[in-house]
């Protein structure tokens, strides 16, 4: 018995990183799934690897998020579950940030975010589920990410207000807030082919152990194992609510 047996779910961003692993995840648990992202080789690459439906979805885009629900409601006949996982990160301070850049990041992150609840939720049967992808970045701030942070922010208000809104229809829609997760975003040597990406990982693990405590980088299997918990009735009592998965890194500081 898989945890999502006869369950379908959506994930955005689901080519490569945690998306990925949540899709692979959500599958070996029973789950027919959704890969749903911009990047449309690698998405049905996955799709087609895994026995996925793929469906090309840019999230800041309404009339996309329309058809991935027709799509996944034509091809499985329900959806029970979403992953807003999609989203981008931008390095500047604020005072050198452009307008154009902060309003791109609120678009995908913060907009497709909205957009997926606004869209999917209607379309789901009562019990279904919401997981947004937030940050350790939604929870405290961090400097040269300040747009980033700033829809980190809005997606824990976002995933309070839908679950206060949806509860009636028991659905129940949660949060995650990962901290460093060695993914093409943390660690983009994973995207350059003539990079050593293994040799880039073991370089964030120095870095970040002196900063988290459990001494390296997240990997994206973790955090796909909170959003089966979140996705799974194993979480059955829990909504509205931030989820931190950052090796301890927002616990505080040690001065030993
Ligand atoms: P990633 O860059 O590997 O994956 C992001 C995915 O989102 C990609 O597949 C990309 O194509 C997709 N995407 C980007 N813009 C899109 C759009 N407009 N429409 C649809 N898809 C789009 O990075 P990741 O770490 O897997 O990121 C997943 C989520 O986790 C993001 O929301 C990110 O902000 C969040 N997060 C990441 C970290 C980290 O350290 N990697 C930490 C905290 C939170």
């Amino acid at each position: 018995m898989g945890k999502l047996d006869g369950r379908v779910v959506i994930v955005t961003g689901a080519a490569r990183g945690q998306g990925e692993q949540e899709a692979r995840l959500f599958r070996e648990e029973g789950a027919e799934v959704v890969v749903a992202d911009v990047l449309d080789d690698q998405g049905q690459d996955l799709a087609k690897e895994i026995g996925a439906l793929y469906v090309h979805l840019d999230v800041r885009r309404e009339d996309d998020w329309r058809r991935v629900v027709a799509s996944a409601t034509d091809a499985y006949g329900r959806i029970d579950g979403l992953v807003n996982n999609a989203g981008i990160l931008r390095f500047n301070t604020l005072l050198d940030t452009p307008v154009d850049e902060f309003m791109q990041i609120v678009e995908v992150n913060q907009v497709g975010c909205f957009l997926g609840i606004k869209t999917v939720a209607p379309a789901m049967p009562d019990g279904g589920t919401i997981v947004n992808t937030a940050s350790y970045t939604g929870m405290t701030g961090m400097a040269a990410v300040g747009a980033y942070a700033a829809t980190k922010h809005a997606i824990l208000g976002l995933t309070r207000v839908a679950a206060l809104e949806l509860a009636a229809r028991k659905i129940r829609v949660n949060a995650m807030c990962p901290g460093a997760i060695d993914t093409a975003m943390s660690n983009p040597a994973q995207l350059d082919p003539a990079a050593d990406a293994e040799e880039a990982s073991r370089g964030l693990d120095r870095f970040y152990r002196k900063v988290v405590p459990l001494g390296r980088i997240g990997k994206p299997e973790e955090v796909a194992r909170l959003a089966l918990f979140l996705t799974s009735d194993d979480s059955s009592y829990i909504t509205g609510q931030p989820f931190v998965i950052d090796g301890g890194w927002l616990a505080g500081v040690s001065i030993v």
